[in-house]
């Protein structure tokens, strides 16, 4: 019997974008951790052959050394490039309409000039996502949106953001609206088509466990592993059974720091996880890959859509992520 399809992501954020939103007023010096990251993801990766869609954000590929880390992912046997807005500010909810054109129209551009390859896919930094980013994406014939986070801790993710954030001013006020409510639990936590307008997109939300709807993104995983290594992978376990169960095709979602320890950046010391050596968090990673190219077909998201519903993808939309699944749709 054929495995149920599955998706792996990763959220390419670069050091600065965690020290802006630590509050941290140096964060612009920030040196880039996208190389050493980079490096680390195509190992552990690569050598499980799993593909990986890597949402990147505009500001990176400013730099030539950025752009090199970010075109070194193809090292991976598939890497589909997508869109993560150009600043990272994670409250695209609060921008007008020009600024959320602006956030995803450059970084569209910018991507395909640098890797060559057109975005289908877009995911909002701090997982948001007005309507407005929708009629965007529809205009620029992206198939995907991938930034519903339907956990019932939202409300406690965003306390405790402002409880260690050093934001002040307008920006804390903004940071105020980060995760939605818990209306966000609402959401379903599966793909599903979500129309804007005349238009309609799959939006691929962030996997969260079913039934009780708490996180089981990496950085979460790597974050219980901290107080105990049993526990962190009798939850992981549960999550992907659930998931079987109930049918859900999970999207499952990795940020850099899942793959550095703390002899990586000692300017990481605060996140969550960020305290645990590298050889046993890298450890940690390849057992819950294994776990999930054990029960599920892992595919990149557009190919995650492809073989949710070939039919809703044109083929103008396929031409430029080269993968098994493409090929197997264009000709
Ligand atoms: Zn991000």
């Amino acid at each position: 019997m054929s495995k149920p399809i599955a998706s792996l992501s990763l959220d390419f954020d670069n050091k600065w974008a965690y020290l802006r939103a630590a509050g941290r007023e140096d964060w612009q010096d920030a040196s880039s951790y996208l190389q050493l990251a980079a490096d680390r993801i195509v190992d552990v990766l690569g050598e499980k052959n799993l593909p990986l869609t890597a949402f990147i954000v505009g500001r990176d590929l400013q730099s030539d050394a950025d752009c090199d880390a970010i075109l070194s992912l193809r090292r991976l046997p598939i890497c589909e490039y997508a869109n993560h807005s150009l600043n990272h500010l994670p409250w695209m909810h609060t921008m007008d309409d020009d600024e959320i054109h602006d956030e995803v129209a450059q970084t569209h551009d910018a991507i395909e000039q640098v890797t060559g390859q057109r975005c289908v896919g877009f995911r909002g930094p701090g997982f948001s996502c007005p309507d407005e980013v929708l009629r965007v994406l529809s205009r620029l014939d992206y198939v995907y949106d991938a930034s519903i986070f339907p956990t019932s801790m939202a409300p406690i993710a965003r306390a405790v953001f402002l409880m260690r954030t050093k934001l002040q001013g307008e920006q804390r006020e903004r940071a105020k609206k980060l995760y939605g409510g818990f209306a966000a639990m609402r959401n379903p936590n599966r793909p599903y088509r979500r129309e804007i307008d005349n238009a309609a997109l799959w939006e691929l939300p962030v996997t969260v466990m079913p039934l009780t709807r708490t996180p089981i993104h990496f950085s979460y995983f790597t974050f219980l592993a901290g107080f105990s290594t049993a526990t962190a992978k009798s939850y992981f376990r549960t999550a992907l059974r659930l998931c079987t169960l109930t049918g859900t095709s999970p999207s499952i979602l990795l940020h850099p720091p899942d793959f550095l320890g703390r002899e990586d950046d000692a300017d990481m010391a605060y996140f969550p996880g960020m305290k645990m050596p590298r050889d046993k968090k890298i450890s940690l990673v390849k057992w819950a890959l294994g776990q999930l190219a054990q029960r599920f077909d892992v595919h990149c998201m557009i190919d995650q859509v492809a073989a949710l519903d070939p039919n809703s993808i044109k083929r103008s939309q396929l031409t430029t992520v080269t993968s098994p699944m493409h090929a197997a749709l264009t000709t």
